[in-house]
């Protein structure tokens, strides 16, 4: 990937922001590519992990948070666990996806992804844990044309099986989970997109 980049590109303050957030030095990342050629989803990304660390050392905002890598990234930390620095690069992608939703700049073509994650971080901070029928009924409302006939063939033989279940399951502790989400201010997010 070729970057062509001018002085005015640069967002420093950016950079030290998700620096602080990450809890890492992105300087460290020396650009192996050892956390992209572990990414199971890397096909998928136009900028994979490793680029989008490059990104992040470039200062390149508007790229990164714009970029769907976040939104594709399966969260399954291989690239964190290859990589010989500890950049800790599964975080970056939390961190950027948390950014991305609070400046406004979530790439448009993944509003599926994105309002899946939204109704599923809901579900979890209202029960504790996800209720699956409460998660797939508001992820559909948020485009009911588009997504409320899909999955109706299927739904049926899963009824029958008891997937998925009917009425919601609080865990005992919820207020513990609202401290974390209130911690994090992923309440905040979650409030914001269900209003
Ligand atoms: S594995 Fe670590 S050091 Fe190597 S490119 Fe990825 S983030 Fe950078
Ligand atoms: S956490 Fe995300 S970016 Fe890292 S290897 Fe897994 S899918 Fe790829």
């Amino acid at each position: 990937m070729q970057l062509q980049l001018s002085r005015s590109q640069v967002d420093s303050g950016w950079k030290r922001e998700v620096e602080r957030r990450l809890g890492r030095k992105v300087a460290e990342c020396y650009q192996c590519g050892k956390c992209t050629a572990g990414c199971p989803v890397a096909y998928e990304m136009f900028h994979p992990i490793h680029a989008m660390v490059r990104l992040v050392q470039l200062g390149r905002r508007d790229e990164a948070l714009r970029s769907r890598s976040q939104w594709v990234c399966a969260g399954c930390e291989a690239c964190s666990t290859r990589c010989p620095k500890d950049v800790d690069p599964a975080r970056l992608m939390t961190v950027l996806r948390e950014m991305a939703q609070e400046e406004g700049c979530v790439n448009a073509n993944e509003a599926d992804i994105y309002d899946f994650h939204m109704s599923f971080l809901s579900s979890v901070r209202r029960f504790g844990r996800v209720y699956e029928m409460g998660l797939v009924a508001a992820y559909k409302l948020k485009s009911p044309l588009r997504r409320g006939p899909q999955d109706m063939l299927t739904f049926p033989k899963m009824l029958k099986r008891g997937k998925p279940g009917l009425f919601p399951h609080k865990i005992q502790n919820v207020a513990a989970i609202r401290r974390i989400y209130e911690r994090t201010k992923l309440q905040k997010a979650t409030e914001r997109k269900a209003d």
